[in-house]
């Protein structure tokens, strides 16, 4: 049921390198198998989110970041007659190129590479995908559609954009990707903001009443308790973390019908040329921007997040140092046939888990930061 304002496999602008059709397959179906047979995508199993990877096997990783992701995009998108395939393939392929330690790994390595065009995690994903990967006879990287591609490449600098050729252009002209894309931006803010009050209050860092404070939360938990005063601690955090999940599902599904009936797109050339049509409504934009605000100033800046994000950036400044004082510590592919200098140490650390990059800190350095 694709709606005519819906990315179509049969029309999709196609791969870098012509490859013939899968014969049961659809493009995007195909563009998802690709990466879950990815060795980036296996990585994500020990990448930080929030919590490092070794604080306790119940919080959130970036695999089941992206799975979460990938579960709302598509219910979503089935309501809203978009693709599922594309939603689901972009969803898993978001974060592929997210650095150790999390947003704290990418800032070091940005330090690290500031004369060499910096280091963003999106273009990084792309850079998985287009190019880091080895697995094809005939081409590097995933060789994937270009629908998928645009949807990964969710910000851009005009810089970078410029040589980016086709999937850059928007961020130059100002038009928007497909509607795909833009829920895969939303559905990763849904899915995030969930997961670390649900990891926060699990681990001890956040009260659960602390977030009282924050409107859009307090009035699930109230809710939660009211009708059922008695419940554990436990069920009330998942019962109203639950009802939210679901409130803003369907608060995007009706703020982008509405949207959508105002602009009625015929295609997803119109649907480029319009303002972003997934979205919140305002009420719930506002409300989901506090509780992102809470989340940065009660969770991500917390004295115990921020102590070991930094000793994870000392990890990735060190590790960055003794690669390029010996290039040859790394892997002789990281190293041989024309992957020379900065951008090829930059590729080997954002592809490390925390804990190959800890444990390969402590061979080169003889010190051990966790
Ligand atoms: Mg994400």
């Amino acid at each position: 049921m694709l709606a005519p304002y819906a990315c179509d496999p049969a029309r999709s602008r196609g791969r870098r390198h012509p490859e013939p059709d899968a014969p049961t397959r659809n493009a995007f179906q195909r563009d998802r198998d690709r990466i879950v047979h990815s060795t980036a995508f296996r990585r994500l199993v020990y990448k930080t989110q929030v919590f490092l990877n070794h604080e306790g096997d119940l919080f959130r990783t970036r695999l089941t970041h992206s799975l979460e992701v990938a579960q709302l995009g598509r219910s979503i998108a089935r309501v809203l007659g978009l693709h599922e395939d594309l939603v689901e393939a972009i969803a898993l392929a978001h974060d592929l190129g997210h650095t150790p330690f999390g947003h704290a790994g990418q800032d070091a390595l940005n330090e690290c590479m500031r004369e060499d065009g910096g280091f963003e995690h999106n273009l990084q994903s792309l850079r998985v995908i287009d190019e880091l990967e080895e697995r094809y006879p005939g081409f590097d990287g995933l060789n994937l559609s270009f629908e998928t591609r645009e949807g990964v490449l969710k910000h851009c600098s005009r810089a970078n954009a410029q040589r980016l050729g086709e999937v850059g252009r928007r961020f130059l002209d100002g038009t928007r990707p497909s509607l795909e894309a833009q829920l895969c931006n939303l559905a990763d803010e849904i899915a995030y903001n969930a997961h670390d009050i649900d990891d926060g209050v699990r681990s001890g860092l956040l009260r659960f009443e602390q977030l009282d404070e924050v409107p859009l939360v307090a009035r699930y938990r109230h809710a939660v308790l009211r009708e059922h005063p008695d419940l554990p601690a436990k069920r009330v955090l998942a019962e109203a973390i639950r009802r939210m999940l679901s409130d803003q599902v369907y608060d995007v599904i009706d703020a982008t019908r509405a949207a959508l009936a105002i602009h009625r797109p015929k295609d997803v050339d119109e649907v480029r040329a319009l303002p972003v049509l997934v979205s919140f409504s305002a009420a719930m934009r506002a409300q989901s921007d506090e509780l992102k605000r809470f989340l940065r100033a009660n969770l991500y800046r917390h004295p115990q997040v921020v102590e070991t994000t930094e000793r994870g950036k000392q990890v990735v400044r060190e590790l960055f140092a003794a690669y390029e004082q010996d290039p040859r510590e790394m892997p002789a592919d990281h190293w041989r046939d024309g992957r020379k200098g900065r951008r090829a140490i930059a590729d080997y650390i954002a592809g490390m888990t925390d804990r190959f990059a800890i444990r390969e800190h402590e061979r080169l350095t003889g010190r051990r930061l966790f």
